[in-house]
């Protein structure tokens, strides 16, 4: 039986606005999409990015490369390095090299844990991207001849940013900034603060009355 034209034209409209009740719901929806980087993504407080590392507090101790399950931190330095309680940084050999290779790394922050200096943590870096394999491999050791922490993203490093990329930029700036002078001399080998010399303990009153104290002041033996 030959269907008539209005039902077709009906069955037509009805088709089409069934397919758009979906794309009309979405119109009145929350916007979930992020134009990024023109806008921040939301970063829950516990996200492990790349790493921030404080090169003037790290003893190279290793104890973070004994704690990497997939062994890609790599540590050169050219002597012992000891903790300056004075002036809370460390002193001695010459870092030459602190990198991650991010190839690698699976940022479970293990080697966060096993920092006794706390010299280390995962950032909120998570776009890093890179154009070769070799440049996986971050050399924090070359950041801290730049006065940065921890590595920025290539879009970052743009001439125009949008205002909260450039906040963020700045923020980390100002993280760096005051220890910048530290950094670098990490780069080179540091003496180590000799202890000041203990003050000589008092001398029992049985020993004011030997022989050796004749050297001393005149205090006549009581008696
Ligand atoms: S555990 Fe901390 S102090 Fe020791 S080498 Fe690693 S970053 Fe440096
Ligand atoms: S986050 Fe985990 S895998 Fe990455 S460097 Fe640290 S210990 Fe190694």
């Amino acid at each position: 039986m030959p269907v008539s034209p209005l039902r077709n034209i009906y069955e037509s409209l009805k088709t089409i606005l069934i397919g758009m009740r979906v794309t009309l719901k979405y119109n009145f929806a929350r916007t979930v999409t992020v134009q990024y980087p023109d806008a921040p993504p939301t970063l829950q407080p516990r996200f492990r990015g790349f790493h921030w590392y404080l090169i003037e507090k790290c003893t190279a101790c290793k104890a973070c490369v004994r704690a990497c399950p997939v062994d890609c931190i790599y540590i050169e330095n050219t002597g012992p390095r000891k903790m300056d309680k004075e002036t809370g940084t460390a002193r001695g050999g010459a870092m030459t090299r602190w990198a991650v290779d991010y190839s690698k790394c699976m940022f479970c922050a293990l080697c966060v844990d096993a920092c006794a200096m706390e010299c280390l943590g995962m950032g909120d870096v998570h776009d890093n991207s890179v154009y070769n394999r070799e440049d996986t491999v971050v050399e924090f050791t070359e950041l801290a001849k730049q006065g940065l922490r921890t590595p920025q993203p290539i879009w970052m490093q743009k001439a125009t940013l949008p205002p909260w990329v450039a906040a963020r930029k700045e923020a980390w700036d100002a993280l760096a900034r005051p220890a910048r002078d530290e950094m670098r001399k990490s780069l080179s080998e540091q003496p180590v603060a000799k202890p000041a010399p203990a003050a000589a303990p008092a001398k029992p009153a049985s020993e004011a009355s030997s022989p050796r104290a004749a050297d001393g002041p005149a205090e006549p033996p009581a008696g």
